[in-house]
């Protein structure tokens, strides 16, 4: 078997890593891949976004199966123009991926749902927003409505910098069409987790709930990030808050999407902030996250690829998916500077040595510099450790950090603080 997987970050390598365990040992290409997924399938140079291009090199080589990692494929289409051609993908239509690339048609859709999430209202005229945000109480969230690589959302804590952020996105542009409308929501204070789930667009298969880390530096302090590490299962998710979760959140939203005729299929991502034991919805994405996936993927038991055929044959509600009872933290190690400007081609050194039992080094921006492998991206390693605990996971996944080096080289030492040492207010 033959299978495509679209993407080349930390995720990507997570997902070929896991398929590649399959016992049905499929033969596995990647666009455009990296540096350590390249130990494991072939890379081939088509960019992730170029949807013409992939279709071709899918066809041309009978590939069966392909699987879409990023937002970006999903966003312009890939799902409906494979299925267009009956070539199978795993991930949602255009139509459905909206719950993503529209921040405001996923509120509307919430809205709509009864699903619990911050009040907000959206605009498209700057003069309009910047009234409203005027009367909201502070501090107050100004979200561009599109994909704007995790960087379009502005928590305001005066009005100051409400004003700027409405101007940026409606008048400067500096999201281009993504921050034509914008959204402005209440500020919510809890403590995020996020529920990945499987869906056909009738069963759901939850995965174990998972915590990031977005802020660079430790204590969660400085700026946002793509994500500096992530841990799972994340304690926060119990098995009270993961039912809600499933009967308030993933069963009113996969019905809803059927319901206006764009059914989910593939992996939804609910991003939630937990306020005094209730879920609440900040965020729906239409794939899994990066680097949540790092964390739970290593749990799965059951082969990825029986899953993955299962969702794209509608038939999730006839397999069991089990998951280890065991722990993952993953360690983000990222260029020096990131996320503001870094340097690239930077030799990375360690990879070469055996890593300590229970780690898995997954790249992200990575490259091959003649024979040797450099940094090629903001996050360049994702290293993962697994224990029977998440103390035991964090050791391991340190260990197996403190081993690799690269000039400027930079990761928090904190990752999984939360799971240790719990807020108590
Ligand atoms: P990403 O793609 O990185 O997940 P995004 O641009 O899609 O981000 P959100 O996930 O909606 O945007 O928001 C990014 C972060 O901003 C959240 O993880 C959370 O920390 C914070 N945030 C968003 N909305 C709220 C809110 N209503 N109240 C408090 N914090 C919020």
């Amino acid at each position: 078997m033959k299978i495509l997987v679209v993407g080349s970050g930390g995720r990507e390598h997570a997902i070929v890593w896991t398929l590649g365990q399959s016992p049905r040992k499929p033969t596995i290409f990647c666009a455009p891949g990296n540096a350590g997924i390249a130990s494991l399938a072939t890379c081939v140079p088509i960019a992730a976004h170029d949807v013409e291009a992939l279709k071709d090199f899918v066809v041309r080589n009978h590939i069966d199966l392909t699987v879409v990692g990023p937002e970006v494929p999903l966003a312009l289409g890939i799902a409906d123009e494979f299925r267009k051609h009956r070539l199978k993908i795993f991930g949602p239509t255009k139509g459905a991926a909206r719950l993503e690339a529209s921040k405001s048609f996923s509120k509307e859709l919430m809205q709509r749902a009864g699903i619990p999430t911050a009040r907000a209202k959206s605009f498209t005229d700057a003069a309009s927003a910047l009234a409203y945000a005027d009367q909201q109480p502070l501090p107050m969230v100004i979200k561009a409505d599109g994909l704007a690589q995790g960087k379009g959302v502005m928590i305001a804590t005066n009005r100051q910098q409400a004003r700027e952020a409405i101007v940026d996105c409606m008048e400067k542009a500096v999201f281009g069409e993504a921050g034509k409308e914008v959204l402005i929501e209440e500020f919510l204070d809890g403590e995020e987790l996020t529920i990945m789930a499987f869906t056909d667009g009738r069963t759901i298969v939850p995965m174990p709930p998972a915590q990031d880390h977005k802020r660079v530096g430790d204590g969660d302090t400085g700026l946002n990030t793509g994500g500096m590490g992530a841990y799972a299962p994340a304690p926060l998710g119990t098995a009270v808050l993961r039912e809600q979760v499933r009967q308030q959140v993933l069963e009113p939203i996969v019905t809803h999407l059927s319901r206006i005729g764009s059914p989910f299929q593939g992996v939804l991502y609910a991003g939630l902030m937990v306020v005094k034991g209730v879920p609440y919805v900040l965020e729906f994405n239409a794939r899994m996250g990066d680097p949540e996936t790092q964390v739970v993927l290593p749990l799965l038991k059951t082969d990825l690829l029986e899953v993955i055929e299962a969702v794209v044959e509608h038939r999730l509600d006839q397999i069991g998916v089990e998951w280890s009872k065991e722990a993952a933290v993953c360690v983000v190690m990222t260029s020096g500077g990131y996320p503001g400007p870094y340097r690239t081609g930077v030799p990375i050194r360690g990879l070469s040595e055996v890593p300590p039992e229970h780690a898995v080094i997954f790249h992200a921006g990575t490259a091959f510099d003649q024979q040797a492998v450099v940094t090629a991206g903001g996050r360049v390693l994702g290293i993962t450790g697994l224990g029977s605990d998440i103390a035991s996971a964090q050791q391991t996944a340190y260990r197996a950090a403190n081993a690799l080096s690269f000039d400027g080289c930079h990761y928090r030492r904190d990752i999984a603080h939360r799971a240790l040492h719990p807020r108590t207010s």
